[in-house]
């Protein structure tokens, strides 16, 4: 088993947004979102910034849980 990979998994909300998004990208990514960069992290909160680590991943700046890209649109909610 690769636990990596359950580390690095998008969440399934985000997935489903990305999914929807039929726009230009760059790297994979909705360029919107890339232009109004938008966090969200496993525990729902979501910010328009993140803190760096020193080992280079993004985390959240509230509990300092890992983050993915989202839509600009979405909001801080429970998943
Ligand atoms: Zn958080």
């Amino acid at each position: 088993m690769n636990t990596q990979d359950s580390v690095d998994k998008r969440p399934e909300h985000i997935q489903a947004l990305l999914d929807e998004e039929t726009g230009p990208r760059f790297m994979g990514l909705p360029e919107r979102w890339i232009d109004h960069p938008t966090w969200r992290c496993a525990n729902g909160h979501v910010s328009t910034w993140n803190v760096r680590r020193d080992c280079g991943d993004a985390v959240c700046p509230a509990c300092m849980r890992p983050v993915w890209l989202t839509a600009p649109e979405d909001e801080e909610r429970e998943v």
